[in-house]
C-alpha cells in the first residue's frame, strides 16, 4: 500500500480557523490569567496574596493550568478539523502564532489584574483596563515581570520565590502553555484522513482487530511498510485473560461514510505495563497512514472473516 498524505489544501480554514482560535485563546488565557491573582485575593482576603506555610496557590495554579490548556486543546483540535484544513504546516504556523498569543495575553492578564488590586481606583473601575494596557504594550509586560522577579509574590514553605527559582518556574508555565497550544493545534490532523471526492472527513471503523506480532524481523518491517499480504497473513490475537496480556498489533481502519472508497489503515502497537498490581494499556504509533484500494480492502476483510475469534467473548 502507498502511504497516505494530506492533499495541503486550506478548506476554509484560512479565514475561519484564525476567526474562530484566536478570540478562543483569547477568552481562555485572560480568564486564567485574571484567575490566579484573584483567587489569592478572595481566599485570603489581602491585597496582597502573601500567604502561609502550607499555601495551596501553586497547586491550584498548576490544576488551572492544564485545565485551560486541555479545554483550549480540545476546541483548538475542533475547529482545524471543522475549518477542514489539510495542511499541517499551516496547522503548525496558526498554533505558533496561538501559543505565543496565550502566553502574551495570560500575562497581561496577570500583571493587569495584579496591578489593578493594588489601584487606588480598585473600587471605581474594573481590571480590564489595566489588562488592556499590559496586552498592548509588550515592553510593559516585560519590564513588571522583572519587578515582580525581583521580590517573588507569593510564599511557599516559608520562603518567596524570586529571581532564578521564580524564573524557572514561570519558563515551565510558559512551556507548559506553549506546547500544549501549539501541539494541539499542530496534532489536530495526525492520522486524520479526508476524503478529496467528498469533501469530508473520514470516520474511524473500530473494528478492533488484534493480531499477533511475528517473530521475524523482516516480516515486522514488511508490515510496517504497508504490505498488505503480510498484514492479511496475520493470526489474530486469541481472546485473552487480563493475566497473559501480550504485546500486539491493532488496526485503525478509516473509511469515508459517503463513496466508501477512500480507505486507510494504520497499525499501532498495544503494550501492557504493569504498575503496583495494576496493568495499563499502552498504545504507539506503529506504522504510517497508508492507502487501501479495493483489493486491499477485500485481502483485509478475508483476514477477519478467515480467523474472527468466537463471538460472546469479552
Ligand atoms: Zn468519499
Amino acid at each position: 500500500m502507498r502511504e497516505y498524505a494530506l492533499s495541503n489544501e486550506m478548506g476554509s480554514s484560512l479565514v475561519v480557523a484564525p476567526l474562530l482560535t484566536i478570540p478562543t485563546i483569547l477568552v481562555l488565557s485572560v480568564a486564567y490569567g485574571l484567575l490566579i491573582p484573584n483567587i489569592a485575593r478572595h481566599v485570603y482576603f489581602s491585597r496582597d496574596p502573601v500567604v502561609g506555610f502550607f499555601n495551596p496557590l501553586p497547586y491550584l495554579t498548576i490544576v488551572l493550568l492544564f485545565v485551560f490548556i486541555a479545554l483550549a486543546g480540545w476546541l483548538l483540535n475542533k475547529t482545524m478539523l471543522a475549518s477542514k484544513c489539510r495542511n499541517t504546516t499551516f496547522a503548525s504556523r496558526l498554533g505558533l502564532v496561538l501559543a505565543l498569543l496565550f502566553i502574551h495575553s495570560a500575562w497581561s492578564a496577570f500583571l493587569g489584574s495584579w496591578q489593578w488590586q493594588l489601584s487606588p481606583l480598585r473600587g471605581l473601575i474594573g481590571p480590564l483596563s489595566h489588562v488592556t494596557s499590559f496586552f498592548f504594550d509588550p515592553l510593559l509586560v516585560w519590564n513588571t515581570a522583572m519587578e515582580l522577579l525581583d521580590e517573588g509574590w507569593f510564599t511557599i514553605f516559608g520562603m518567596q520565590p524570586s529571581g532564578l527559582v521564580l524564573a524557572g518556574f514561570w519558563l515551565v508555565e510558559a512551556a507548559i502553555m506553549g506546547l500544549g497550544i501549539w501541539g494541539a493545534t499542530r496534532n489536530s490532523l495526525h492520522e486524520e484522513v479526508f476524503c478529496e471526492a467528498c469533501n469530508a472527513w473520514t470516520s474511524l471503523k473500530q473494528d478492533d482487530r488484534r493480531c499477533v506480532i511475528p517473530d521475524s524481523a523482516p516480516e515486522i518491517e514488511r508490515i510496517q511498510k504497508g504490505d498488505m499480504d503480510a498484514i492479511a497473513g496475520l493470526p489474530l490475537l486469541p481472546e485473552m485473560g487480563s493475566d497473559d496480556a501480550v504485546p500486539h498489533f491493532r488496526f485503525n481502519l478509516h473509511e469515508c461514510s459517503t463513496c466508501r472508497r477512500t480507505r486507510t489503515l494504520d497499525i499501532e502497537v498495544v503494550k501492557y505495563e504493569e504498575a503496583k498490581g495494576k496493568v495499563t494499556e499502552n498504545v504507539e504509533d506503529f506504522s504510517s497512514v497508508f492507502v487501501m484500494d479495493g483489493a486491499d480492502y477485500d485481502k483485509y476483510t478475508a483476514q477477519g472473516a478467515a480467523s474472527a475469534p468466537p463471538s460472546g467473548a469479552s
